[in-house]
């Protein structure tokens, strides 16, 4: 999708700092990081937010999730803990308009989220 970053990663025009790849997700780490771990789970199909999943496009919740846990062990968090936040919308404050998980961790995480 033109005019979209996350699709321009995906496509190599803009740089990243890739931590996971396969055929349907990409992971790579938020440039602005909240966390001593955030990584920013994508899939490769654009898709604009949890609002735009339908039975064509829901399958890909199992490979993010199935990634999200793999970099979760790979980061040496998945014992001590971490989040999975989508936004969604703007009272939620979503700024990339293709859908993203956020996976934090490394430090102590306030709940609830301001
Ligand atoms: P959200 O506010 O949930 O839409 O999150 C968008 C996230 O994307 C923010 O945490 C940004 O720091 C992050 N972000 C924006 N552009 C880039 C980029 N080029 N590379 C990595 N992360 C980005
Ligand atoms: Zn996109």
């Amino acid at each position: 999708m033109e005019n979209c970053i996350f699709c321009g990663i995906i496509e190599g025009r803009i740089p990243c700092e890739k931590v996971y790849e396969d055929e349907n997700v990409l992971a790579f780490k938020d440039i602005n990081p909240e966390a001593p771990v955030h990584v920013l789970v994508i899939p490769k199909k654009h898709i604009e937010s949890i609002n735009a999943l339908d039975e064509s496009n829901i399958s890909i919740l199992a490979p993010i999730y199935r990634a999200l846990k793999k970099i979760a062990v790979d980061f040496n968090i998945s014992e001590s803990g971490y989040r999975v936040v989508t936004n969604c919308g703007e009272d939620a404050g979503q700024t990339v308009q293709h859908i993203h998980f956020h996976l934090l961790g490394g430090r102590s995480l306030n709940w609830p989220p301001g």
